[in-house]
């Protein structure tokens, strides 16, 4: 794990606080969310509540829902996927081990890598903090290949902070053009 910008590192634990009192850094954090089973939109909304709720932690913004048809896996329900911006005081591994423990509570079972879930959570991007580690890669691996999640992306990409240099409108408006993505419009 290491950090831009030359703070400390602690090899496997993640980057050392940065202010001088060793208060824990604020860092702000993209997350997407996505689901294809059962209550979609809920599992969608009580993920965001669990994310509000984890210690340190505030929900910047969110960005709309998007309905998008499954890529890897064809066949299979659509996905509905959101992005959401948060700033926490949690460290890198304490924030994956929550999203673990929220995609628990909504159900999720592992099964096929790419297949249904209800609720998926993934860490796009964490202010200051770049890491090839398997167990938590940022930026996510497969962020910039994805419409689902950089169309959502575009829209909150005026509260990025301390994130990669790129033009995250243009790519998501080519990577549209030639993926299945459209706004989700609730069913009452
Ligand atoms: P998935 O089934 O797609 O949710 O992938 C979950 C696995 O990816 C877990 O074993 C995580 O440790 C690992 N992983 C690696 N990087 C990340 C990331 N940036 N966000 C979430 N999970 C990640």
């Amino acid at each position: 794990m290491r950090a831009h910008g030359g703070d400390d590192v602690r090899p496997g634990v993640g980057v050392r606080g940065r202010s001088r009192d060793d208060a824990p850094a604020l860092r702000r954090a993209f997350l997407s969310l996505g689901s294809n089973l059962g209550e979609r939109a809920a599992a969608l909304r009580t993920a965001r509540a669990a994310l509000a709720d984890l210690p340190g932690t505030t929900v910047v913004a969110a960005s709309r829902i998007y309905e998008t048809a499954p890529q890897d896996v064809t066949d299979q329900p659509s996905f509905l996927n959101q992005v959401v911006c948060l700033d926490t005081v949690l460290e890198p591994r304490e924030l994956l081990a929550a999203t673990q423990r929220i995609e628990a509570a909504a159900g999720r079972v592992r099964t096929v890598r790419f297949g249904p879930r209800t609720l998926d959570v993934d860490i796009l991007l964490l202010e200051g903090v770049a890491s090839d580690d398997p167990e938590l890669t940022l930026p996510h691996p497969r962020l910039w290949q994805r419409a689902f999640v950089l169309v959502p992306l575009a829209e909150l990409w005026q509260h990025a902070r301390g994130m990669p240099t790129a033009d995250v409108k243009a790519m998501a408006a080519e990577l549209a053009s030639s993926q299945d993505v459209s706004l989700y419009v609730a069913e009452d």
